[in-house]
């Protein structure tokens, strides 16, 4: 819907379903405001600035830098890998929305999904532990896992990914935040509507389904 004074880049939809809460999300490089379809439309403006400044503000918390992936992908190396391969280059993608993460062994490149940041530190240290294991062994086999076993949180953060992917699947975006950019852990910043009997931690059954990321 038009509202006069939203921000280029910000979509206003209402949603019939949504009684109590608005809420703010990005979803492909654009910002979706949902709010209930009754409320009036002189308050929506406010509720849009709010909470669109909100997750500027959690995303500006998150991110994290290309140099501070480096210098953790030098440290696991030199921790966990035999040799200690370093990379030509880490860097943090967007546009990965089916890959957690990937390794160019010939140009000794590493990327990681931008949907990582907001996973827990050692899911992240995992998957770049992985890309860089790729600089040494291509492929999956046996001399691969080998490169890995000495991460000590190898199995919780494979379970955890594969939580996720499971989520993402199945569509469970009550758990899973459901765009590439959204982190799963927090809810988007959401409002309940000052009529709110109770405030509710808004549900994604709005948005659509992302697509499930692997490992490669
Ligand atoms: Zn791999």
């Amino acid at each position: 819907m038009d509202v006069p004074g939203v921000p280029p880049g910000v979509e206003v939809r209402t949603s019939a379903r949504r009684r109590r809460t608005v809420t703010a999300y990005r979803e492909r490089g654009r910002t979706v405001v949902l709010v209930p379809a009754r409320m009036p439309r002189a308050q929506i403006l406010g509720y849009v600035q709010e909470l669109v400044g909100r997750l500027e503000a959690r995303e500006r918390r998150a991110s994290r830098s290309d140099a501070d992936l480096q210098d953790r992908a030098a440290e696991l190396s030199r921790r966990y890998l035999p040799g200690g391969p370093l990379p030509a280059s880490v860097r943090w993608v967007d546009n990965q929305e089916r890959r957690w993460g990937s390794c160019t062994p010939l140009d000794a490149s590493i990327r990681l999904s931008s949907r990582l940041q907001q996973m827990p530190r050692h899911v992240i240290d995992y998957v770049l532990l992985h890309e860089l294991a790729h600089l040494q062994v291509a492929g999956h086999g046996p001399d691969f896992h080998a490169l890995l076993t000495g991460y000590p949180k190898l199995a919780e953060a494979q379970a955890f990914l594969a939580g996720v992917d499971h989520a993402i699947l199945h569509g469970l975006t009550g758990v899973v935040a459901s765009s590439p950019e959204a982190p799963p852990q927090e809810p988007e910043p959401s409002r309940a509507v000052p009529s709110a009997p109770r405030p509710a931690v808004a549900p994604r059954a709005d948005a659509p389904p992302p697509e499930p990321a692997t490992l490669w």
